[in-house]
């Protein structure tokens, strides 16, 4: 394998920020991905897995090999109103969950729209308008960076959590995700809940949506609000939404009584960390090219030339005075390379 060298990662990433990798492989089979893997390790060299390029800011040249993930895979199986798809970890995440909605096998219409690849999903345990990746999960496999061994993780194994798995933590950069496994219903539950879900369906006078009214509805709403990162650079939230104890929510919402809180089963409360926020003034900002969405104010947006210092300078910034008003520290959301 002889990888390509100094590789401007610009055009891989949603976020439009220039910065090289030192070395650059595409990896289409199995087979590929085992030589990157081995090529990495008897270079001695530090091994970073790209997939879409969407939750990732780049802010400096990128030592070691880039591997980008092209593994195609689609296999179904159908029992009864059961269906178990295998799906590549190169695929597309919203064409897999067009490719779904099509053949009405319903679980993750609520995640379409999602940019990103089908391997990473499992990483941050995709959500949106209360479904997770998490929610469909079988199984998915993986090879271990340092052995070029092969493994499949369960469900308990990934031990996924709100925007987190046991891949973004004690096994960040150990594994490279090559196929998940997710079972989907011919007869699904349909989650509805999220009040823009549910104005947009009022809106087009349905009351009892299918998986395909819950798709189409979830394509309006995030083309209306999110920026589209082929017109302008972002990575999604950059930040989660803060989970604080039932103590510390209720005295926030003593003082501000507006605040939006959502009860967790566990009793903690998660706040829109959007609205803290906007409250601190920061939503439609901009320091030069590096900006805060003026619909969205967890999306912080490139507006042509940023660099990555500059996205961490004005996140920091946020965070500081999120901090100094509310007492809540966020939490970045994207990875930083
Ligand atoms: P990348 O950005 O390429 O990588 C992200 C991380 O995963 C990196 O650390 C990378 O090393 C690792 N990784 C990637 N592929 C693999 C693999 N095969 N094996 C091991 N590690 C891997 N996220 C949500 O959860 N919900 C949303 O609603 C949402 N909306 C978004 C909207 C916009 C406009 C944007 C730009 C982003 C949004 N995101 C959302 C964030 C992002 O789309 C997801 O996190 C997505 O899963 C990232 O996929 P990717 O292939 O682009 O990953
Ligand atoms: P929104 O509907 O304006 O809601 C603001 C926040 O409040 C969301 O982050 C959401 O948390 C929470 N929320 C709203 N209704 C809720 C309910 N009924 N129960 C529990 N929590 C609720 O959010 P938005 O910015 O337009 O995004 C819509 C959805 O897409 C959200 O689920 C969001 O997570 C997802 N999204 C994610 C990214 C990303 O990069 N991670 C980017 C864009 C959109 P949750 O985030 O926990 O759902």
């Amino acid at each position: 394998m002889t990888p390509l060298s100094n590789i401007d990662l610009a055009p891989y990433t949603s976020f439009r920020i220039h910065a090289v990798a030192e070395y650059f492989t595409k990896a289409t089979t199995i087979d590929e991905l085992l030589e990157a893997v081995a090529w990495a390790r008897t270079q001695g060299l530090p091994m970073h897995i790209l997939g879409g390029g969407s939750n990732v800011l780049l802010t400096k040249t990128v030592k070691g090999l880039v591997i980008h993930i092209r593994l195609m895979e689609r296999v179904a199986s159908i029992e009864g109103t059961r269906v178990t798809v295998r799906i590549g970890a190169g695929e597309t995440w919203h064409n897999i969950v067009s490719w779904m909605v099509d053949r009405g096998w319903g679980g993750l219409e609520n995640l379409a729209l999602i940019p990103g690849t089908v391997g990473a999903a499992p990483m941050q345990n995709i959500g949106a308008y209360g479904v997770e990746q998490a929610s469909c999960f079988v199984e998915l496999d993986a090879i271990d960076v340092a052995t070029g061994e092969s493994r499949t993780f369960t469900k308990d194994e990934c031990a996924f959590g709100y925007r987190e798995s046991v891949f973004k933590r004690e096994l960040r950069d150990r594994y490279v995700i090559t196929a998940v496994t997710y079972r989907l219903s011919t007869d699904p539950v349909i989650h509805a809940g999220y009040r823009d879900v549910s104005d947009e369906l009022s809106l087009r006078g349905i009351v009892q949506p299918t998986v395909g009214d819950i798709y189409a509805c979830v394509i309006a709403i995030r083309q209306r609000k999110l920026p589209d990162p082929r017109l302008i650079g972002n990575a999604g939230s950059f930040f989660k939404n803060p989970v604080v104890s039932a103590s510390v929510a209720s005295a926030l919402r003593d003082q501000y009584p507006l605040l939006p809180l959502y009860q967790q089963p566990d009793g903690s409360s998660k706040l829109a960390a959007a609205w803290l926020i906007d409250q601190c003034g920061w939503k439609g900002a901009r320091e030069g090219d590096a900006g805060v969405h003026a619909h969205q104010a967890l999306v912080l947006v490139n507006h042509g030339s940023a660099d990555g210092a500059q996205i961490i300078d004005l996140a920091t910034r946020i965070q500081q005075s999120v901090h100094d008003r509310f007492g809540v520290d966020l939490e970045r959301e994207v990875n930083v390379w």
